[in-house]
Formats: structure tokens, C-alpha cells, sequence
């Protein structure tokens, strides 16, 4: 089983204790992706084979000055083999949208040079990602990660060859889910905790990790 979005670098447990606890459960591989480019504790993620790094800049940090300039210097000083860029995309929390639409389509063009997918994270703007994705040629493999917007919209994307990447917090609204469920093909569904985010109230503990995945997939298989 693979958790398709954990932070690992942000729980608060050294990193062999947590993919031991979620191996124990059968989850045996991990998406980590960056916020900030590299991930944290990256010395600690590269020893283990079964934790794939990402490289990516979250919408947030859009505001921050040559975060972009910066941040992919180190991606091309380094000799890490990344195997996604993300997370990246469009957040209406935060603010200075031109700025955020700016650093997306640059990491949109990243993922297409380096032929590589990737991890999309949206918060409302849906149509405007849509289109900034339908725009660009070649358009690269995407993952649009804790998908919490429409059916409509996420079947537009999976017209588009997006997957949809479902955490827990797809169970708020279990009409949603359930219809969600019946309208995307179930190879076009993946799952992921984003801990240490997302946790869910039947799990027990102060943060999400990617042991509660196994949890997380049967609760929303449930409203299939
Ligand atoms: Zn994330």
C-alpha cells in the first residue's frame, strides 16, 4: 500500500519510527512531497529506499522573494533523484493570486522538462487551475492531492489525465464522497493520509501518520 501524500519531515517522531509503525500495517511505500522545495530531515528520508522525495513550492510561499530562483538552484545543484514535483498549485487562503498562478506555471514547466508528475494542491480556484493545465503543452501526469472540491470539476480532470488523490478529509461530506466514488473510474482514485495533517476523528493521538492509512481507505471504501 503506498501513502501518496505524507509529510514525514513534519511529524514529530524520528522517521524510522514512523514508517515501522506503518509497515507493521502494511503501508510500504511514501510520497514525501516539499513545501519548500526539498523536504525537510532529507539526510534521514534518503536512507530508506521505500520513501520517495519530492521538490516543490507551496502556494503559501509564493510571496516569498526568489523563493522560486532559489529553491531550483538547489534542485539542480543536487544529485537527489526527486520523483514528483509538488506540491504546488492554487490556495484561495492565501493571497496575491498572480503570484501563486506564476510559481504554478513554473513548476508546471519543471514537471515537463524533467518529465516527471505532479502533486497538485488546490483550494478553491478550480477552474483557473483547470485551465492553466488544459493551456499547457505537453500537459505532464498530475495528482491532485486531498481532492476537496466537486464532482463536476474532478471529473474534468480526469478528462484531462489527472488522478484524484483522496485523504480523510473527503469523509466531511459523505454525499460527496459517495457520489464521487461512483462517477471516477477506480484507477483514477488513489489515497494518501497527508498526515501529519487530516486526521481523522475515529483515530486516536495528537497527529495523522501513515500507519491510520489502511483506516482511512476502508472508511471511504465504505460509501463506494
Ligand atoms: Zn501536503
Amino acid at each position: 500500500m503506498i501513502d501518496n501524500h505524507t509529510h514525514l519531515d513534519l511529524i514529530n517522531d524520528s522517521i524510522d519510527n514512523i514508517i515501522n509503525r506503518a509497515k507493521d500495517k502494511g503501508v510500504t511505500e511514501f510520497i514525501v512531497p516539499g513545501i519548500t522545495g526539498f523536504p525537510q530531515k532529507l539526510e534521514e528520508l534518503q536512507k530508506h529506499k521505500e520513501i520517495k522525495i519530492c521538490w516543490g513550492i507551496y502556494p503559501k510561499y509564493a510571496v516569498l522573494d526568489n523563493i522560486f530562483e532559489k529553491e531550483f538552484d538547489n534542485l539542480k545543484n543536487s544529485s537527489i533523484k526527486i520523483a514528483a514535483i509538488g506540491e504546488c498549485g492554487l490556495d484561495k487562503r492565501f493571497s496575491n493570486l498572480i503570484k501563486q498562478i506564476e510559481l504554478f506555471k513554473k513548476q508546471i514547466n519543471i514537471s515537463i522538462d524533467y518529465n516527471l508528475p505532479l502533486i497538485i494542491h488546490l483550494v478553491g480556484h478550480w477552474q483557473k487551475a483547470y485551465q492553466i493545465l488544459k493551456d499547457s503543452k505537453p500537459l505532464p501526469s498530475f495528482i491532485l492531492h486531498s481532492w476537496n472540491g466537486s464532482v463536476e470539476m474532478a471529473k474534468e480532470f480526469v478528462k484531462i489525465g489527472g488522478t484524484i488523490s483522496l485523504s480523510a478529509s473527503a469523509l466531511k461530506n459523505p454525499n460527496k464522497l459517495s457520489e464521487l466514488l461512483k462517477s471516477i473510474p477506480q484507477d483514477k482514485i488513489i489515497f494518501e493520509t497527508d498526515s501529519p495533517d487530516q486526521k481523522p476523528d475515529f483515530i486516536k493521538g495528537l497527529e495523522n501518520e501513515p500507519a491510520n492509512l489502511p483506516l482511512i481507505i476502508d472508511k471511504i471504501k465504505s460509501y463506494i
